[in-house]
């Protein structure tokens, strides 16, 4: 909610877009009963409840049945966005909601320094945009191609490739490793294009290769103590 705008409400818990009849009848109904005035898909594959008196707002958020948390969570990815894919589109090369259902889920191992988004596409058309967020998955015909450090705002940053051609549990695991780091590594509330700036891929890939555990500690000490003087951006 943002009482400097009048008010809005988003909701959040979307499974990569997707909504059942039933919600969509109760979104419908709730829209005309509380007179919301306006509603909005946003880029996040949201739904924007726009203009909310503030009264009204606990009252529609109990008879939403869709659960409306805090729009950021640090210890969940901001949001997951995912195209149709496989099971939907002819071009796709994987399949997208099931990994993007485990991606929502997906447990980390402390607070996230900052908004992580995730973009997952079935294929190389990326219409999910998954080379410009913190973390981009590409459906390729030998398998899902990971991207990090991606990022659309005001300081745009095309993300880099940390490894391709791996199964949907490697990519899982790869992407859990790399936002371990990415906790362990950032800079107050730095953005994955702006630690991916800093370090540079190889250390990146490098930390998320093997074991992952004195080797990551180290790469984090040593690229930690050679940048102590970098600003910060938290805008995008
Ligand atoms: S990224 Fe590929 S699979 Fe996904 S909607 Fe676009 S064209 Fe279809």
């Amino acid at each position: 909610m943002d009482r400097r705008c009048k008010t809005y409400m988003t909701l959040p818990d979307l499974h990569a877009g997707l909504l059942t009849p039933a919600q969509l009848e109760r979104l419908l109904k709730l829209v005309r009963d509380y007179d919301i005035p306006g509603v909005k898909i946003t880029s996040a594959q949201r739904i924007a409840l726009l203009g909310m008196d503030p009264d009204g707002l606990s009252a529609l958020q109990r008879d939403l049945h869709l659960d409306s948390g805090p729009a950021h969570r640090r210890g969940r990815a901001h949001y997951v966005q995912a195209c149709p894919g496989k099971a939907w589109c002819r071009y796709g090369m994987a399949g997208t909601l099931g990994i993007a259902g485990k991606l929502e889920r997906l447990e980390l191992d402390g607070p996230l320094p900052n908004k992580v988004k995730i973009g997952i596409s079935g294929c190389r058309m990326c219409c999910s945009e998954s080379w410009l967020r913190d973390i981009g998955l590409i459906g390729e015909s030998r398998g899902w191609r990971v991207i990090f450090g991606g990022n659309a705002a005001g300081r745009p940053h095309i993300g880099e490739e940390l490894a391709s051609g791996l199964s949907e549990d490697e990519a899982l695991e790869l992407i859990r490793k790399a936002l371990h780091f990415y906790i362990l590594a950032a800079r107050g509330k730095e953005r994955t294009a702006r630690l991916l700036e800093r370090i540079g891929i190889a250390a990146l890939r490098q930390a998320v290769s093997g074991s992952q555990g004195p080797e990551l500690q180290r790469v984090v000490g040593a690229k930690a103590s050679q940048h102590n003087g970098d600003a910060i951006s938290t805008k995008d």
